[in-house]
């Protein structure tokens, strides 16, 4: 029998209870300890020095490279003095991960004494071999250099792992001609953008000079799975999916797993993240169980856009490594296991403008005319490119959520909830100048009526819902790098915004407020049709939008599509966030990707097939034709009946089997829609048989085992 999975569950019974913590006192003492942050920096360098280098971080300006060899040597002493024996330069490629190459301080002088040496070239700069990421078509082999150099508004920290530890210098990473093979430099530059944008509609308001800053709020879902279970599994450990396996009786519809009680074994997992992301000054703040059984997520308090996503990389990596240690793997794919919740990764975007955050509907009609300003341009900046969003929530994991009635649709529309929903009809509907209606709003001179932030009503359906303070994009998959959705995001916003300021200055201060209402008005009634306060989920609403002609775009070939459409291409190259050249380069790579991952699938499936689940049928097979002859031979009559349809249907089985291996052997010589189809159809049949045939002969832990037992 298949002693692996009895082996699996009796280890997780094993386990040592974890027993209770005595009371004792809490310290925060160590949050940021392992991050080079202003106060390591004004410890470690000379006044002026560490002064220069935290403006250059909050002001965003250029490093001056005289100060760089400074900062490489303070940067150095700082990581030695916590272990550190290495560095590395740490950038997002185009893979979605994350990359480094190690180097050790190590140096050797002329006399054989080690030295641990640091230089500001090596702090600024690094030539990794570039040939090996995706590229796009970018970099010609010939030409392999790529180049990282440091984004210093991300500060350098420290990974530390059993034996050892390492300096990371977040940085970003181009070919030699200049081209981005990164996530992070077109983010920077869409941060810019926004703040330039933001900047010119701040003084149309007559706003003094302050900072802009975009800030993120990643959720992060995932799932965890005891790890002697995942390694029995070829297909989780090949591709991060199950690709076969029957649902149990019982998933997540008696809707007990969603912020229940959190196991204990779950909570030392969190207990040991959480204390790992604040040593890292991540600042971790929300833990729950999920809809699905053995689903979990982790919030974050919102940060600086381009801080966020570097943190959430390294969440990612510190939410795998610590279940590692824990005998237990963190699943990131968008949708493990068939039949119940798949993980999103929800970004919470906003924009605040000195102290005020945009997105707050504010305390006076000046504030609230900026709010509904905002607000009509992130209207209008989603209507004219919800295909670009789509396009950076495309991928092969994502397919399997998006639309598939739990996640939110692949149509992108706008919540806005009840109230605002009402202001938005009465801009649209308002009279535009004079009006004596006692109910028409002016902005400007009306107050918005106040929202109270519990009444923004919760529609879980929206695939890009305003909650209160700022914009919930929830199509994201979990595995997902949240740079491209901020990239666009950003850029599409500061179109918009220029769009507003643009006519806004031709208007003389008299003329302002109605000036800025029929602005409004006229926004408001061309792409009304993005907005959508109903059940995302019906069938009645793939209809309308389709009315309204909103696009549907229902898989990863299709949504990726618009990053080739000029009209896309135009605003990116206006905005300087991508060349037409990058634009098309990061459509190939994410198509190529797209087509590898199914085959890789396929591949997998194939073989599963083959080796594991064909044999056992088969013996099981053998079995009952044995048991069935012995009792023919014996001239028992009761059990006969039994064993002949049971033999049938594992005979039939067998057959189907078979037949479908071949086809599915077949279409991996293909394109990938026929790969997707044949890995159903054989998924089909196999999950079938897990029924038909002996439990404990099973090789594949199942469903009910990796989802409840841990
Ligand atoms: P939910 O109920 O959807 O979980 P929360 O209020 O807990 O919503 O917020 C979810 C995330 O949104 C958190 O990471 C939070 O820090 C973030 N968030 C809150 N305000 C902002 C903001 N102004 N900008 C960006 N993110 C924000
Ligand atoms: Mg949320």
């Amino acid at each position: 029998s298949n002693l692996n999975r009895v082996n699996a569950v009796n280890a997780v019974a094993d386990r040592l209870p974890c027993g209770v913590m005595p009371a004792q006192a809490a310290s925060i003492s160590y949050y940021a300890e392992d991050v080079f942050n202003a106060e390591s920096m004004r410890e470690y360098l000379p006044k002026a020095t560490a002064e220069k280098l935290i403006a250059t971080i909050s002001g965003g300006a250029a490093l001056d490279p005289s100060i760089a060899g400074d900062v490489a040597h303070a940067m150095k002493e700082w990581a030695l003095a916590r272990g550190a024996t290495h560095y590395t330069h740490w950038f997002q490629p185009l893979t979605g991960g994350t990359a480094e190459k190690h180097d050790a301080f190590l140096d050797v002088s002329d006399k054989g004494e080690a030295i641990m040496a640091f230089s500001g070239k090596n702090l600024i700069m690094g030539e990794p071999d570039a040939s090996s990421f995706p590229s796009g078509g970018l970099r010609c082999t010939f030409e392999a250099r790529g180049y990282t150099a440091w984004d210093p508004t991300s500060p350098a920290f420290i990974k530390r792992h059993g034996n050892g530890a390492t300096l990371c210098i977040p940085t970003v990473f181009c070919s030699y001609t200049g081209e981005v093979l990164d996530k992070k430099t077109p983010l920077l530059r869409s941060v810019q953008a926004l703040n330039r944008s933001v900047r010119r509609l701040m003084s149309c308001f007559k706003q003094p000079e302050a900072r802009t800053v975009a800030t993120l709020g990643p959720e992060q879902e995932y799932f965890l799975i005891d790890k002697k279970f995942y390694l029995q599994r070829p297909d989780l450990v090949q591709t991060g999916r199950t690709l076969f396996g029957a649902p149990p009786p019982k998933h997540q519809q008696l809707e007990d797993h969603y912020f229940g009680s959190i196991k204990p074994r779950i909570l030392a997992f969190m207990t040991d993240v959480e204390k790992e992301l604040w040593t890292l000054g991540i600042p971790a703040k929300t833990r729950h169980n999920e809809v699905a059984p053995a689903q979990f997520e982790i919030a974050p308090i919102f940060e600086d856009l381009n801080l966020a996503i570097d943190h959430n990389m390294l969440v990612m990596e510190v939410l795998r490594q610590v279940a590692d240690r824990h005998g237990l793997v963190c699943l990131m794919h968008e949708k493990p296991f068939a039949g119940v919740n798949g993980s999103g990764k929800h970004n919470n975007w906003s924009v605040s403008y000195g102290n005020h955050n945009l997105l707050d509907p504010g305390k006076n009609p000046h504030e609230n005319a900026i709010f509904l300003t905002v607000l009509s341009a992130i209207i209008r900046a989603v209507d004219l490119h919800c295909d670009l969003l789509r396009s950076t929530t495309a991928g092969a994991g994502n397919d399997h959520r998006l639309g598939a009635n739990e996640a939110p649709p692949a149509i992108i529309s706008i919540f806005l909830g009840e109230q605002l929903a009402d202001v938005i009809n009465q801009i649209k509907n308002g009279a535009i100048t004079g009006s004596k209606r006692p109910d028409a709003m002016r902005i400007g001179v009306d107050s918005l009526p106040t929202l109270p932030r519990d009444a923004t009503d919760r529609n879980r359906t929206s695939p890009f819902a305003f909650t209160g303070n700022k914009f919930e994009f929830r199509a994201p998959g979990s595995s997902q790098s949240c740079a491209e959705v901020n990239t666009v995001l950003n850029t599409i916003v500061a179109e918009s915004l220029d769009y507003l300021s643009e006519r806004l200055e031709k208007l003389s201060t008299a003329d302002f407020n109605t000036g800025l209402q029929a602005l409004l008005k006229a926004v408001i009634k061309e792409h009304q049709r993005i907005i959508f306060n109903g059940d995302n989920y019906s069938a009645d609403w793939v209809k309308e939008a389709e009315k309204r002609g909103l696009p549907n775009l229902r898989d990863t070939m299709e949504a990726i599509k618009p990053l080739l459409k000029p009209e896309n291409q135009d605003i990116f190259v206006r905005y300087g966030v991508f060349s037409k050249i990058e634009l098309a380069s990061r459509y190939e790579v994410y198509m190529e990707e797209y087509h590898r991952r199914i085959r890789i699938e396929g591949g997998i499936a194939a073989e599963i097939a083959r080796s594991l689940i064909f044999p056992v049928v088969t013996e099981e097979y053998r079995r009952v034709l044995t048991a069935l002859n012995a009792a023919k031979v014996a001239g028992i009559s009761h059990g006969v009946e039994g064993l002949r349809i049971s033999a049938e249907l594992l005979g039939k089985g067998l057959d189907e089997l078979q037949r479908r291996c071949d086809e599915l052997d077949e279409a991996l010589k293909g394109m990938h829609e026929g790969i997707i189809v044949a890995m159903e159809s054989i998924r089909e049949i196999v999950d079938t048989l897990e029924h038909a045939v002996d439990d404990a002969r099973w090789p594949l832990p199942k469903y009910r085992e990796m989802l409840f037992i841990y």
